[in-house]
């Protein structure tokens, strides 16, 4: 049996899903929370900024804060309680469930073609599975959580 912290953290796929920008415990998530706390009313001042400092960056500033806004704002639950938001197509979910297994590489048909993936994503779920099946789950989370995301 699997540790259920760890479980609820990873999606049947393989991917972790407290990683992912749009997971609501995510720390991309509670970090950009944070940052908006921290920068208040900062919109305010980027103007005066620009001319103190004769730095142009500061005209993007409206731009940076949508995208802050947009990581704050995101709040899934994961793939264990909802159907993912961004790989809208993904076939793993429902069928991991039909198998009652609890991820894919525990499946006797992996690697399968009902994953939906496309090729990029598709390379990926083989190759994290082939080594969570030699690592076991618990130490490829522990390593998950440490990495970048998207690196
Ligand atoms: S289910 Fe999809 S959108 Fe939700 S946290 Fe997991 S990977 Fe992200
Ligand atoms: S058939 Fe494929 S998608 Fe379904 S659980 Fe097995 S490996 Fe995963």
């Amino acid at each position: 049996m699997f540790d259920e912290k760890v479980k609820e953290a990873m999606a049947p796929c393989g991917l972790c899903c407290t990683t992912c920008f749009a997971h609501k415990d995510g720390d991309i998530r509670k970090y950009s929370l944070k940052l908006k706390e921290k920068l208040g009313n900062f919109h305010i001042n980027a103007k005066r900024f620009e001319t103190m400092l004769d730095n142009p960056v500061f005209k993007k500033y409206t731009v940076f804060q949508e995208v802050l806004d947009y990581f704050s704002s995101e709040n899934c639950s994961g793939c264990r309680k909802e159907q993912c938001r961004i790989f809208k197509n993904c076939g793993v979910r429902s069928c991991h469930q039909d198998k009652k297994i609890d991820f894919c590489f525990q499946c006797d048909q992996f690697p399968c073609s009902n994953t939906n993936f496309d090729d990029g994503l598709y390379k990926g779920w083989v190759q994290i599975n082939r080594k969570i099946r030699e690592i076991g789950i618990e130490k490829f989370h522990e390593t998950a959580i440490k990495r970048p995301r998207y690196g």
